[in-house]
């Protein structure tokens, strides 16, 4: 139980020895649990993995279901502020924990993230540029989108997608039963299929004081639908980065945010910013904070949560970030770690899984001085793209 002289009215930042509790047991947790025990906080996860990567480092834990009320009531009376580092909690559930304490990111704002169709009908009334979209309930208004929106699209789910996973490209009308019917629950959301130059992504933090910060965006580059490389700041124009941050910031103010936000956008080939997705969590594109910065972007999380203040998102160093995936990635573990200038962190998961994030490693770059593409690979070493094999049958 949280000590009754830390708790504090929902304004007032949280004292030494305050319990954050954290909903979700994954490495973003394991990351913010450390953050939070950094800055003398106590970690309480919420998790039903006693063993998982947050578990591993927390003050305490309650095992319980994201829909167990009785779990949720029990969690929620033991700390002093909640947070989650995921997405996919009820917004009934959001309701059980906010009658005890404050939840930050509000449970108002998970709703919006969670639901794709929430997401940008939210972001179009805010005026954020979007792809052009379209809810697709039935077979009309399927039909209805591939008219408006022309060949290629895409069609995605309203929840639960992430890694690429629950959407379907659509290149012909032939293909727009199938692309339907592949995808579930229904609606959907079509989408225009954009021609970027690129992805790059913003992490802003708001304090319980209205305070705005915002991360050098990140360009971010996937493999197999996950996150494999963020470089920051992403080498773009001074003006898009400035507008991708003013982006970020207009969306975490229009949200009435308290926390961390990941923006996800894409640059198209006239250099307009599209905004993809937001994320009211700390963010894998923003892990390159972790050693680029004073303050990185889960130290600030904690701090926006604890209601502390907030200092500039300053970085001393430019970055590389690569993700570790499954056990291909984890092989090169002992080559990594007798890598100079490898900085590597690791989740504590128990199995390397194809497609599993395991961990990552930053390399850091003078400031200002991010190489291009060809020095990046040099500098990451054993984690350098491999040369694509020749099919040997052919
Ligand atoms: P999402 O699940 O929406 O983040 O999408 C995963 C990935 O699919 C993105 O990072 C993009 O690479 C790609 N993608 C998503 N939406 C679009 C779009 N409208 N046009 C082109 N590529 C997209």
């Amino acid at each position: 139980m949280p000590a009754s002289s830390s708790r504090s009215p929902s304004a007032a930042p949280l004292a030494p020895n305050a319990v954050i509790g954290i909903v979700g047991g994954g490495q973003l947790g394991r990351m913010s649990a450390v953050a939070a025990a950094k800055l003398g906080f106590r970690a309480h996860i919420l998790t039903q993995d006693p063993h998982g990567p947050a578990a591993q480092v927390a003050h305490q834990v309650t095992l319980g279901a994201y829909d167990d009320h009785k779990a949720l009531d029990a969690f929620a009376r033991a700390v002093d502020v909640i947070t989650f580092e995921f997405e996919n909690i009820s917004a009934d559930a959001l309701d059980c924990l906010a009658q005890h304490c404050p939840v930050r990111p509000s449970g108002a704002i998970l709703r919006t993230s969670q639901d794709r169709l929430a997401e940008k009908t939210f972001l179009s009334d805010a005026d954020i540029p979007l792809a052009p979209w379209m809810a697709v309930t039935d077979h009309a208004s399927l039909h209805a989108a591939a008219e408006t929106l022309g060949f290629p699209f895409i069609l995605k789910t309203t929840r639960n997608g992430y890694d690429g996973k629950g959407q379907a490209r659509v290149y012909e009308a032939p293909q727009l039963e199938a692309a339907f019917a592949s995808l579930a629950p229904h609606p959907l959301v079509a989408e225009g299929m954009v021609d970027f130059a690129c992805e790059i992504s913003v992490m802003v933090v708001r304090g319980t004081d209205g305070t705005t910060r915002c991360f050098a965006p990140g360009l971010n580059y996937h493999r197999d639908g996950i996150l494999d490389l963020t470089l920051a700041p992403a080498p773009v124009q001074e003006e898009t980065a400035q507008r991708a941050q003013a982006l970020a910031t207009a969306i975490a103010e229009k949200l009435d945010l308290i926390g961390i936000l990941g923006v996800e956008m894409f640059i198209d080939r006239t250099g307009t910013l599209l905004v993809n997705e937001i994320a009211p969590r700390p963010h894998n594109s923003g892990h390159w904070t972790m050693d680029a910065c004073p303050a990185d972007q889960f130290d600030m999380h904690i701090r926006a949560v604890a209601g502390l203040p907030l200092p500039p998102a300053l970085r001393h160093s430019d970055a590389a970030m690569k993700n570790l995936v499954g056990p291909d990635d984890m092989a090169l573990w002992p080559d990594i770690l007798a890598t100079p200038g490898h900085i590597p962190h690791l989740y504590g998961k128990a199995e390397a899984r194809a497609g599993r994030k395991m961990g990552h490693v930053n390399i850091l770059f003078p400031y200002g001085s991010l190489p291009g593409a060809l020095g990046v690979q040099d500098a990451l070493g054993p984690l350098a793209d491999k040369p694509e094999t020749e099919d040997n049958d052919q």
